[in-house]
């Protein structure tokens, strides 16, 4: 396919708003050059011409009426090699609310329009830099929270995915033009793949295609994090458990059962794996209306939690409460931390019940700091049950490819099927060209606009 490079120009302000050393406006299309010269006076003038992808020292000025805004380093990178293979301007200035804005408003007065979220990102993808999953590992590495999930998204980033989708493709595209030879010149000489052969293949790549859809969990996971919730009843450490996982006092922590009443949401990092922490009003029987409330906002939490970590007092024993949590929590994927082992053992394991025998069982103490390392693992193992090996070197963590994925490999297999059948190759031929569709939506090739404006509309403006 070849692409028609933008007419327009277009900038924004890429680093985030507010006071700071530096922030930068950027320019892109095939007037950044021209624009930038309207409003830049270098400090220097250079011998000959500007060079590309060097900085300039300078200062940008409204042409109008010459008068400065900022000192600034302009860095002019003509095309193709650039982040959107368009001419790029950027201009480093002192990071002030006002500063940044008058820049962007004078590049918008000589000629350049606002950018759209993603739109940088976007040009470099309908330019042909990037491919729509390296597109997306931008907004993965912008959003991550761990360096697992960076890494992961550094390697979709690098093109690891989009490689492998390409190869399969690629396959498919032989087999289908082989296919389609058999139907449209039945009599004739045609390089020989038997049925068996064609079936076998395509038994192959289903096969590491369902390895790809597998990795999702795991990707999702480390991706995007998990949700987990802190239950227990009131004083068995829940606040100090949070801010012991924390490194910080966030919660309040009081020694009245029953005081931390509203829903605090947390982030910490369990082994690479965001973990959501919800630490909640406890569950017990309300005895007011605002406890209710937050009795029922804990029960909501419940349901929506990926992960329940139950807490229970190991200096007294188990009481009615402890097994009114218990039905409540009952199916989860659940952690069952003993606190207080820095006191004398009351509690008896006794009231756990066969339901929860494959949950693991942490002693700690939150007010010493004992037994988290052994908690963050037994977390980890418990939301990862199948971790895949290190060595996988290519897994998805978004949902889109997923999807596409799956609806690659029921062709396929429909396709093995209709071989089985001896059906007509015409069959065969339309099972692979839905292959072939499926995996170019997951790099973009057969991505309708929909698709593209859902996933741009993701960035934020400047990107
Ligand atoms: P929550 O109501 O479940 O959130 O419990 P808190 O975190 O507010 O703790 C209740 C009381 O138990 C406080 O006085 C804490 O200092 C104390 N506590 C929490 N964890 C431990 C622990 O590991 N050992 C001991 N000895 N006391 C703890």
């Amino acid at each position: 396919m070849t692409k028609k490079l933008s007419e327009d120009t277009i900038a924004a302000i890429s680093t985030p708003l507010g006071m700071g050393g530096i922030g930068v406006v950027r320019l892109s299309g095939p007037q950044a050059w021209e624009i930038a010269q309207r409003v830049f006076r270098p400090k220097k003038e250079p011998k000959n011409s500007f060079l590309s992808h060097r900085f300039y020292l300078g200062e940008v000025i409204h042409p109008a009426d010459q008068k400065v805004i900022d000192e600034v380093l302009l860095v002019y990178m003509r095309h193709p090699h650039t982040y959107t293979r368009e001419d790029v301007v950027e201009i480093q200035c002192h990071s002030g609310l006002l500063i940044l804005r008058e820049i962007l408003e004078v590049v918008l007065q000589c000629g350049a329009r606002l950018a759209e979220p993603g739109e940088f990102t976007k040009r470099a993808f309908l330019n042909g830099r990037i491919d729509l999953t390296q597109a997306e590992a931008v907004i993965d590495l912008i959003n991550a929270k761990t360096r697992q999930a960076l890494e992961l998204a550094n390697k979709q980033r690098s093109g690891k995915l989009a490689g492998q989708i390409q190869q399969f493709r690629e396959e498919l595209l032989e087999l289908l033009t082989y296919v389609e030879a058999s139907i449209d010149f039945p009599e004739e000489e045609i390089p020989e793949i038997s049925s068996q052969e064609l079936r076998q293949r395509l038994q192959n790549m289903s096969k590491q295609i369902q390895q790809l859809i597998s990795s999702y969990e795991e990707g999702r996971i480390f991706r995007e994090g998990i949700s987990a919730v802190i239950v227990g009843k009131p004083n068995v450490g829940k606040s100090s458990l949070l801010n012991a996982l924390l490194g910080e006092e966030r919660a309040i922590v009081t020694s009245i059962p029953g005081t931390t009443r509203d829903v605090i949401e947390e982030f910490i990092n369990v082994q690479g794996i965001p973990l959501k922490i919800l630490d909640t009003a406890g569950l017990r029987h309300a005895q007011d209306i605002i406890e209710e409330e937050g009795v029922r906002r804990t029960k909501k939490c419940l349901q929506e939690a990926d992960l329940i970590i139950w807490v229970l007092d190991g200096s007294a024993p188990a009481s009615t409460e402890d097994f009114y949590i218990l039905t409540a929590i009952q199916g989860k994927n659940i952690v069952i931390v003993i606190n207080k082992n820095d006191l004398p053992q009351r509690l008896s394991l006794d009231l756990l019940g066969p339901e929860l025998a494959s949950s693991p069982i942490i002693s700690i103490s939150a007010l010493y700091g004992h037994g988290l390392a052994e908690l963050k693992e037994a977390i980890a193992t418990t939301i990862i049950k199948n971790k895949l090996t290190n060595s996988a070197e290519v897994i998805i963590s978004n949902l889109r490819h997923k999807n596409a994925l799956v609806s690659a490999q029921e062709a396929l297999n429909q396709a093995q099927e209709g071989l089985g059948k001896n059906l007509s190759y015409e069959f065969i031929a339309l099972d692979l060209r839905q292959a072939i569709e499926a995996l170019g939506e997951i790099i973009g090739a057969t991505a309708s606009e929909d698709v593209l404006e859902r996933i741009f509309s993701r960035f934020c403006i400047g990107k």
